[in-house]
């Protein structure tokens, strides 16, 4: 049987520019972010600087990861222990766990066939809760109708705040995504847009919220150290309000960041192409039902996600592990056990009772997912849908020879 062969794990390295600057840094040995030369910037205020312009924010704080860039901006959002915190059901583990890692508490929003979030039930979940924050994430990059996401949040004040761990990079209707909510939370994490390994940025263009989360990241009374912050001068009675919960960045990942965020419009391109062969090789596969791309939507191709809707459980079974034997790593959301990144809302037990999301449970039922590194060229993902084809018709037999047994 023909496999594939590279790893679905294997991120491209560290730019030669990037490996430099970090070199640099280890060599003056001021790695700390406030540990500054006279007249020196330092490359984590420089590198929030440049993500702030990238995204035209007035604001930016770099942090040690992105599930903390999303608690402290629930926190210097206002969110008080015990204040329920919406957020669509079908998202990554760190979602539901900044919340409760702030006291807050969950609840979860069902999800359209699109896996973006349910208009209508997101009103009804903001209703009936009535809560005050929508932590919404784009999950694997899928951007739901942003102009209605804003209007609800207005229209009933609730503060949003957006994961855009999968649209760095990413634009709805030409507008950077992150810029639509009160803040937006990024992460650089290994396997996102960006690689330092961990780290994650927050912006807003909110002063008050900027000045809580400086202060909440551990800033100490350091805050003139920033370049995309809030005058030192504001700071006022905040600097005293606000607890330091230590998470900053240093100027280590920083280095390794910036210049891979010079190169993040020529790596979208990169992606795009991948995905696209994907996308047109898995569109002519009998029983496969792609994610629409909605021609608002600027993605960020990273990963592809398609659904299975016809297919029995044992077949789509029979699928995934065909697609195993010929070394694709295809994830699948229908799991009853999490596994790797698959985790799902009903394996988040210490939330408790959450609402019930019977659309996110039939669409997760089915869907499949990949990662896309860049470490792949193009005739790789000729190969990854010839393979997945190969598997899907082979699946079939298997289910024909059950159905004889
Ligand atoms: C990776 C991820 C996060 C958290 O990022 P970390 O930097 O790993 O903490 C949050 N949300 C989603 C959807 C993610 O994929």
């Amino acid at each position: 049987m023909q496999t594939f062969s590279k790893s679905f794990t294997q991120q491209e390295p560290i730019p030669d520019s990037a490996i430099e600057a970090a070199v640099a840094v280890m060599r003056s040995g001021r790695l700390h972010r406030y540990n500054l030369a006279e007249g020196e910037r330092g490359e984590t205020a420089l590198l929030e600087q440049e993500f702030a312009d990238s995204l035209g924010a007035a604001y930016c704080l770099a942090c040690a990861s992105g599930g903390y860039a999303m608690q402290i901006a629930l926190r210097a959002a206002g969110l008080q222990s015990g204040d329920k915190v919406l957020c669509n059901a079908f998202t990554l583990s760190p979602v539901p766990g900044s919340i409760h890692g702030v006291g807050g508490v969950p609840v979860l929003v069902d999800i359209k066939d699109d896996t973006t979030v349910d208009i209508d039930d997101l009103r009804l979940a903001a209703k009936e809760s009535g809560a005050r924050f929508f932590l919404l994430s784009h999950m694997r990059g899928h951007i739901g109708d942003m102009e209605a996401i804003v209007e609800i949040c207005n229209d009933l004040g609730i503060i949003l705040i957006e994961d855009c761990a999968h649209t760095m990079g990413a634009s709805w209707k030409g507008r950077p995504s992150g810029t639509f909510g009160k803040v937006g939370c990024f992460s650089t994490q290994t396997y996102k847009h960006l690689n330092s390994g961990e780290g994650g940025l927050l912006t807003t263009d909110d002063p008050e919220i900027m000045r809580r989360a400086v202060i909440l990241s551990g800033s100490y009374m350091l805050f003139d150290r920033h370049l995309a912050a809030p005058a030192a001068d504001s700071f006022g009675d905040v600097r005293l309000q606000t607890p330091n919960c230590s998470g900053r960045m240093d100027n280590l990942r920083a280095a390794v960041l910036r210049p891979q965020l010079a190169e993040l419009a020529e790596r979208r391109e990169r992606w795009n192409r991948l995905y696209r062969v994907l996308e047109e090789g898995f569109g002519q596969a009998e029983s496969i039902v792609l994610i629409p791309r909605p021609p608002e939507e600027d993605f960020v191709g990273s990963s592809i996600q398609f659904r299975l809707p016809d297919l029995p459980r044992d077949r789509i079974e029979a699928f995934i592990s065909g697609c195993e034997r010929r070394n694709i790593p295809l994830k699948w959301y229908g799991r009853y056990e999490p596994e790797d990144y698959t985790s799902r809302y009903d394996s988040w037990r210490y939330l408790g009772n959450t609402r019930r999301v019977p659309n996110t449970e039939k669409v997760l039922a089915s869907l499949c997912d990949l990662r896309i590194p860049l470490t792949f060229n193009e005739s790789d993902c000729a190969e990854i849908v010839q393979l997945v084809s190969e598997s899907l018709k082979e699946s079939d037999k298997s289910d024909m020879a059950n159905k004889e047994r």
